[in-house]
């Protein structure tokens, strides 16, 4: 029985509703669909006869009246979201109002040509299905599958578009290999824009328009315009990674020269720190090199909570360079907050400020009066979290369509 099946346009934005609140009261759900309390009622009370929706919580002391709080049922399924960064990958198993039922995150360098998409995806496969095994559920239990990865993507064929870290992986279909073996659709989106969408429903979409940066090992940018993902006609908006921040600065894989990329990711701090220490310029990055056998950006942010000054200065570099870019973007877009998320962005605190520095120092007043430029509120969590709401979100659409 597919109790998904037979749903009216009502209960689906009632459904819908519930999700992007993370759990909401009768009373919010009619409010917020300008529904009268009765219809309100009714819809609700149809789709928790059905199993579609579960109450939790308790009713408010003294009033002798339940006023629970709704949320989509842990029975009707599971989501898989799968978070595939440059060298690393995330898996988890959560339920429809993601909650994490299992998961796992280890390396695998999806640039390595050896690899290819065939080997990366079906080490993914093997491991989701260990993640179902643990929570006892089966491939027959999943709604919907998220996949983030990390290159521009064509969304609605779900294929990565001439990525330039993985070209191997250009014509291979994502959707067809994944979705072999379950009955759940697959959704592909880019590894940072599936971060922007879980922030967008971490914040209950009360923030309309609104960047998520992530620098790790690239640099992207996520768009949130109008409450909605913003793709660009081809699929790559808010590739900023090739920004020029230096007109004399190295040259990029891309061919062209400073690109924000090339200067401030992670690859250029652990490189600029390589060069200090070889010059002999910092015994803590010195000792940290030959107690853990490399200089990789942990190091560098322990030196600088150490006080060292080369570890300050390049954290400060990359922050700087960032905000740089970041000026240019805020001042196209005018967004409400920057959330900034990804392994360099935490590297230390020197690395918001700096980035905030450079931001209102080079945008124009205009677009920086009320701007916000923060972590993101889901850190480490973003991809995982974010591939789950893309999944949610894509699948209960495709369900209001077919109606
Ligand atoms: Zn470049």
């Amino acid at each position: 029985l597919d109790r998904w099946s037979n749903l009216s346009i009502g209960e689906m934005l009632v459904l819908e509703s519930i999700f992007w609140s993370a759990g909401a009261s009768r009373h919010d759900i009619a409010t917020t669909l300008r529904l009268s309390k009765s219809k309100a009622n009714a819809l609700i009370a149809a789709l928790v006869a059905q199993g579609l929706l579960m109450e939790m919580g308790h009713g408010v002391p003294g009033t002798g009246r339940p006023a629970e709080t709704l949320c989509i049922s842990d029975q009707l399924g599971v989501l898989v979201a799968i978070d595939l960064g440059a060298t690393s990958m995330a898996i988890a198993v959560l339920t429809p109002s993601l909650v994490v039922l299992s998961q796992h995150s280890e390396a695998v360098d999806v640039r390595d040509i050896r690899l290819g998409p065939g080997v990366v995806l079906a080490r993914a496969k093997v491991l989701v299905s260990e993640l179902l095994g643990q929570c006892d559920k089966s491939a027959n239990d999943v709604l919907a599958i998220g996949i983030g990865v990390p290159g521009p993507v064509n969304f609605e064929v779900a294929q990565l578009v001439s990525p330039p870290l993985m070209p191997s992986w250009g014509d291979f279909s994502i959707r067809d290999f994944m979705a072999d073996g379950f009955k759940a659709p697959v959704f592909v989106d880019n590894d940072v824009n599936i971060r922007a969408i879980g922030e967008l429903w971490k914040l209950q979409r009360s923030v309309s328009n609104f960047l998520v940066i992530k620098v790790g090992t690239g640099i992207g940018c996520g768009i949130i315009c109008d409450g909605k993902i913003y793709r660009g006609s081809t699929g790559s908006a808010g590739d900023v990674g090739h920004i020029c921040v230096d007109i004399n600065g190295p040259r990029c894989y891309c061919g062209n020269v400073g690109c924000v990329e090339a200067m401030a990711a992670r690859p250029a701090v652990e490189r600029l720190a390589a060069e200090a220490m070889e010059r002999g310029e910092s015994d803590v990055l010195r000792r940290y090199a030959d107690e853990r056998g490399y200089l990789d950006a942990n190091a560098v942010g322990a030196a600088s909570r150490e006080g060292d000054v080369v570890a300050n200065r390049i954290i400060q570099q990359s922050g700087s360079l960032v905000g740089q870019m970041l000026a240019s973007v805020v001042n196209f877009f005018n967004p409400s907050h920057v959330f900034l998320t990804g392994s360099i962005v935490t590297i230390g605190p020197l690395f918001l400020a700096a980035v905030r520095q450079s931001v209102y120092q080079r945008s124009l007043a205009l677009s920086t009066r009320g701007l916000h430029v923060q972590y993101s509120a889901l850190g480490d969590t973003g991809g995982i979290v974010g591939a789950g709401v893309l999944a949610m979100q894509e699948f209960l659409k495709s369900r209001s369509v077919s109606r």
